[in-house]
């Protein structure tokens, strides 16, 4: 008699379990894929303090860090302008050809590709394998990725959160205003260009 009842609790906790990981290692990726993208020349050393260890605490125990995945600052500088292209969303073809390059050579540290977080529950990606996290973030994510359009802002590589319009990232005051100012002017050119004559507003 009891059993519908424990079956359920052991649906909606297996749920609760795989949206955990899923939550977890997601949110750490899109941090991961943002640093490396907006990451300046001179910044590596910032960017391994932060990531060298790997993608969370519970994977920094043993195993092979994401620091020894990288031969040099100018592979990881490399890496970074391949996923700016991918930002960029400019070459499709060129997107998919660097993601399957990148979880491709991630093998080549004997790390595998995927974990099994449970039998019951599945699997994902390995957070200890550098190159599988940045592959499965960037066909993850690609979707959401934009430049931010202010000529000034200092981390222009964002995920859009708001609709496939935003324009700005949003994370400073300058480019919010920047982004208001700009979605003004386009109205304006919109509505009433072509009568307005070039009158000021
Ligand atoms: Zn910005």
């Amino acid at each position: 008699m009891g059993e519908p009842t424990s079956k359920r609790v052991q649906d909606e906790n297996r749920k609760k379990l795989r949206s955990y990981y899923e939550k977890r290692d997601g949110e750490a990726r899109r941090e991961l894929l943002i640093d490396l993208a907006n990451l300046g020349d001179d910044d590596c050393g910032w960017f391994w303090k932060k990531w060298g260890p790997g993608l969370r605490k519970a994977g920094r125990r043993g195993g092979l860090s994401f620091r020894r995945q990288v031969a040099n600052d100018q592979e990881l500088l490399d890496l970074r302008e391949e996923l700016r292209l991918i930002w960029k969303r400019r070459n499709q073809s060129h997107a998919r050809a660097t993601v399957f390059s990148w979880l491709n050579s991630s093998t080549s540290y004997s790390l595998p590709p995927f974990v099994v977080v449970s039998v019951d529950i599945g699997c994902s990606p390995n957070p200890l394998n550098f190159r599988v996290q940045l592959g499965y973030g960037a066909a993850e994510l690609a979707w959401k990725m934009a430049v931010c359009e202010n000529p000034s802002c200092d981390n222009p590589y964002f995920l859009k959160y708001r609709d496939s319009r935003q324009r700005v990232c949003g994370e400073t005051n300058e480019c919010r205003e920047f982004g208001q100012r700009e979605v003004k002017k386009t109205w304006w050119k919109n509505n009433r260009g072509a009568n307005a004559g070039g009158r000021a507003i």
